[in-house]
């Protein structure tokens, strides 16, 4: 036991709990205590980890009621003012307690007090050599389902620690031993965990760095130049090498300031080992362990090391997804959102919060640059530039001097209809001889097609039945290579029935197309041709959409066939055709954004053709060539869409001319549901700014039931954001002590109304 304090010391303490209060301990450890500090208390019957807000000599609670806190984190320094500040901001704004935000934001390991004095130990790690991954499988036992998992977790990633290890197999200790001595795999050291760059990525030389275009050396110059919060928008058509533009302006950073950080957002998982892989390759004088990825598919131990490598700042560069915006990173100088416009940028579920928006108040906050970059920028970015309050970068050619934009070219569906011109399983007549040109060329397709599965839906001529998902208000999909019936709202699945279940006829029908029954259509009409799907049933395997993009890289691929997976960001570079599927059910949506992010989709996925050298060529399939955004499209007029899209928004009072947020409710019943909300409205109507804030009827979803949950939502609408949030934040506490629903969400900003 340490001395006992002069005066009393209490502590003021955010814990992951659905209330957003603090709440006070007194402290008496000898350890002294700190804001931002983790510490373990008692709560209610368990003991849990909180972070200190506040440290003070002074409480409102009374001393029968106050407890001890019962340990302190020294193994790692505290959480700056800053950062608590950030999560703040974030909890406030998105309707959160603090600590829903703060503590979730942590790995897992600083979260369990019992890892606190291990979170700096070494692990053993290992990897995966050429042997191991030519001989492993096939040695395996049939049945070593655990053995099998540790195989493919070393496959799939660049190393693998014993803790991780542990965690897929019991044994994985004397396991890798005996792997190891048989030269499959082998010890790294600490800190040289990640395997090289795949080779395509990687310039040999110094001598292959790209001389900047004017337009690049421009951009580069606004960023470096910037002092302060200074929010750019890069806007640069595909290819145009915004990735160039930040590498650039990171370079002269880290070169000016020692001891800076910059944090890179990336909206997919798939894109960051490309990233990496360029950043690496670039850096290459920073020590390996300078640069860390972020995202959800790291293993825990490998989370926590890059976690405490940001927040102790030998990180220099993160490179990560969303949550990747909460990292602790005390010496934080520059933040880019690559790709801003994407829809991945906004969380769904828990802390409802967008990524982008979060890395401009961030950049705010700490006085920095912040780059938002995109080919297609969202409606409420451009806004922005357009009343002048971020700078507008533009970059309006292809940095590749041979490589010139895509030509859009649309296939008019009714046209060759009426001509009487075939098209095969909805593959129209141009598009097959396109596809077919390529392969004999020895030219790389993509075909993009929104949809997975073989086909949406399963029904019977005779009666009128369809597939339909048990607990869902949904299809089910139908799955051909894994024989399956699958709802993609809750996973259920089931066999495919071999007759019609209500009247025993045995000819029902697949009806419509996903990504599954066009791979089987391209197989069969070009002939000979390498087909491969990319879409989230053929990557579930950790690691396996990696070892698919590099088939593709090396060039043993002809026809990629895929969802919105193939479309983003990624730098094909034998793709000379794209083709799009299926695109017009997008037009007519109900979802005011639909057309902004369908703008976005078809310019994203035709801007992976022609990138370098060989001229690209995008067909579209559609019913509706004279549409106005496949007009623009065909244009790549971005500017004249947006444009004219943001006055629609203006008339129609959308935004980014008015803020949303949206109360959701599930409900054993619908009416449950709609009840809830409807009384939830009725509270709302006397808070302060309410009067301010226009409160839409309750309306159930469209798909409304989910899992046997029934979900029903109101939209609240306001031009002043600040009467919204004030007359948000009254309305909890009031919203908390309705009854009547299983659950119910608060999102600001919402993206699907
Ligand atoms: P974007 O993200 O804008 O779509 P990328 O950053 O992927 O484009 O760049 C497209 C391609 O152009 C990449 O292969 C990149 O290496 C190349 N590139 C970028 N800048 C230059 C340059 N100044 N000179 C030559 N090639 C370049
Ligand atoms: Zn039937
Ligand atoms: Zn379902």
């Amino acid at each position: 036991m340490g001395a006992r304090p002069v005066t009393d010391t209490f502590v003021r303490i955010a814990v992951d709990q659905p209330m957003p209060v603090l709440f006070d301990y007194r402290y008496a450890l000898p350890e002294p205590p700190a804001v931002g500090a983790l510490v373990l208390v008692p709560f209610g019957r368990r003991e849990v980890v909180g972070l200190i807000c506040e440290v003070t000599s002074a409480t409102d609670v009374p001393a029968g009621k106050l407890r001890n806190v019962k340990a302190i984190c020294s193994a790692c320094a505290p959480l700056s003012t800053a950062w608590i500040a950030l999560a703040g901001f974030a909890a406030d704004y998105y309707q959160r307690g603090l600590g829903e935000v703060a503590l979730p934001a942590l790995p897992q390991a600083l979260r369990d007090a019992a890892r606190w004095n291990r979170l700096f130990a070494v692990e053993e790690r290992y990897r995966l050599l050429p042997a191991g991954r030519a001989q492993l499988p096939g040695a395996l036992p049939a049945r070593a389902s655990a053995l099998r998992r540790l195989a493919d977790a070393l496959a799939g990633l660049p190393s693998l620690g014993l803790s991780d290890a542990r965690a897929l197999h019991p044994k994985a200790s004397a396991t890798f031993e005996e792997w190891a001595e048989r030269g499959w795999i082998e010890a790294v050291d600490d800190g040289d965990g990640d395997a090289p760059a795949p080779a395509h990525l990687i310039p040999t030389g110094a001598a292959l760095l790209p001389v900047l275009t004017d337009e690049q050396r421009d951009a580069v110059a606004a960023i470096s130049g910037a002092r302060g919060f200074a929010p750019f928008l890069l806007h640069g058509v595909t290819g145009s090498g915004k990735t160039e533009v930040y590498l650039h302006a990171l370079a002269e950073l880290l070169a000016a300031r020692s001891d800076a950080q910059a944090l890179v957002l990336v909206p997919e998982i798939n894109l960051t080992p490309q990233f990496e892989a360029a950043f690496r390759a670039r850096f290459a004088a920073l020590a390996h362990g300078s640069i860390v990825t972020m995202h959800s598919g790291l293993a825990e131990g490998e989370r926590a090391r890059n976690w405490l490598a940001a927040h102790t700042e030998s990180a220099r560069i993160v490179l990560g997804t969303r949550l990747a915006i909460l990292a602790s990173m005390p010496r934080l100088a520059m933040i880019v959102v690559d790709e801003e416009h994407d829809p991945a940028y906004k969380q769904q579920e828990g802390l409802r919060y967008s990524a982008r928006d979060l890395a401009i108040w961030r950049a705010k906050q700490l006085d920095i640059p912040v780059v938002l970059g995109s080919a297609t920028p969202s409606l409420e970015t451009w806004w922005q530039t357009e009343q002048g309050r971020y700078t507008r970068l533009t970059l309006t050619r292809r940095a590749i001097a041979e490589a010139a934009l895509p030509a859009v070219r649309l296939i008019d569906l009714e046209e060759e209809r009426r001509r009487g011109r075939a098209s095969v399983e909805g593959l129209a007549g141009p598009l097959i001889a396109a596809l077919k040109a390529r392969v004999e060329r020895g030219e790389q397709s993509l075909v993009f097609l929104n949809r997975r599965g073989y086909a949406p839906i399963l029904s019977c001529d005779a009666c009128g039945w369809v597939a339909g998902c048990p607990r869902c208000s949904a299809y089910a999909v139908l799955h051909k290579p894994e024989r399956a019936l699958r709802c993609h709202h809750c996973g259920w699945e089931s066999h495919i029935p071999k007759s019609c279940p209500e009247c025993g006829n045995i000819d029902i029908a697949p009806m419509g197309r996903g990504t599954q029954r066009v791979e089987e259509t391209l197989a069969s009409v070009v002939p000979g041709a390498r087909v491969l799907r990319i879409d989230a049933d053929s990557t579930r395997r950790k690691g396996s959409a990696q070892a698919l993009f590099s088939d593709v890289h090396a060039g043993e691929v002809d026809i990629l066939v895929g969802t919105q997976m193939i479309a983003k960001g990624h730098d094909f570079r034998r793709v000379t055709l794209v083709g799009v599927l299926n695109a017009d059910t997008a037009l007519f949506s109900h979802d005011f954004r639909a057309s902004e992010r369908l703008f976005a989709q078809l310019t994203q996925v035709s801007g992976r053709a022609g990138r370098a050298g060989p001229p690209g060529e995008v067909m579209i399939q559609t019913r509706y060539p004279r549409h106005a955004l496949y007009q623009a499209l065909t244009r790549q007029d971005y500017m004249g869409f947006a444009s004219s899209t943001l006055a629609e928004r203006r008339d129609a009072r959308l935004p980014p001319f008015v803020y949303q947020a949206m109360l959701r409710a599930e409900g054993r019943t619908l009416e449950a549901a709609l009840a809830f909300l409807e009384e939830a409205a009725a509270v709302f109507a006397p808070l302060p700014g309410a009067d301010r804030v226009t409160v839409y009827d309750a309306v159930p979803l469209t798909i409304v039931k989910v899992l046997n949950v029934h979900r029903a939502q109101v939209l609240l609408e306001s031009g002043s954001r600040a009467a919204l949030q004030a007359a948000l934040r009254a309305w909890q506490p009031v919203l908390r002590s309705l009854k009547g629903v299983l659950r119910w969400n608060v999102e600001v900003d919402p993206l699907d109304v």
